[in-house]
């Protein structure tokens, strides 16, 4: 199945978007594009972008947006990106999607198909606060909808359960707020352009997982290139 368009995930954190882009593009067989691994994958191919970004990242530093833009370029040439590709975590801010919209033109993905992954913050509030990882397995439970079956242990090997430190409801509160404020004038600009969708991203993870692939599978044909 091809979709010859860029498809990108908008959504908070505790939405699933990492899960939902993995499992959707292995649906539509095409590429999930992180700039993380774009970029991790530019260093360790020793490419002239990678030499100029290694030393960014090896200090830490954020990559400005202008090599972020071409890593994107030259990774949506290679031949595996043809059938389309899903970006997972991109673009974050208004003159980051202003500039993959051109290059889109100029790769001839034309315009990008927009998903916005939403759910309430009450909701997240429970997904993200209840979480729980075992400190032996790394398996992960929710107390509220995956709890163990005895309080703070793991069912599988025992493991004491253990609450991240950004998981807590005062630091969940400031990451959602940050968010909605990074986000929206991403979503007004997508919405504005006719090429948003939204799903309820507050069902199960496989109720959104159908309901996504019925959203990309509808895109197929819409550019005519199939
Ligand atoms: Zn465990």
């Amino acid at each position: 199945m091809a979709i010859r368009r860029a498809v990108i995930f908008l959504g908070p954190p505790g939405a699933g978007k990492g899960t939902q882009a993995k499992r959707i593009a292995r649906l539509c067989g095409v590429p999930h594009l992180s700039t993380g691994d774009m970029m991790r994958d530019a260093v360790s191919r020793g490419t002239d972008l990678g030499k100029a970004v290694g030393p960014i990242m090896q200090r830490g530093e954020l990559v400005s947006d202008d090599l972020v833009m071409k890593m994107i370029e030259e990774r949506l040439a290679q031949p595996d990106c043809a059938a389309g590709c899903l970006f997972d975590g991109f673009p974050r801010t208004l003159p980051q999607a202003e500039g993959l919209d051109r290059i889109l033109e100029r790769s001839g993905f034309g315009e990008p198909l927009v998903v916005d992954l939403a759910v309430g913050d009450d909701k997240l509030l429970r997904r993200l606060t209840g979480r729980r990882t075992c400190s032996v397995g790394g398996e992960i439970y929710n107390v509220y909808d995956l709890p163990p079956k005895v309080n703070g242990i793991c069912d599988n090997d025992g493991g004491k359960l253990v609450q991240r430190a950004d998981d807590t409801a005062e630091v969940v509160k400031q990451r959602l707020a940050a968010y909605e404020r990074a986000t929206k004038p991403l979503t007004e600009y997508y919405r504005s352009r006719g090429v948003l969708q939204v799903v309820d991203a507050s069902v199960s993870m496989d109720e959104i997982s159908r309901a996504l692939g019925e959203i990309v599978k509808c895109a197929e044909g819409r550019n005519g290139h199939l």
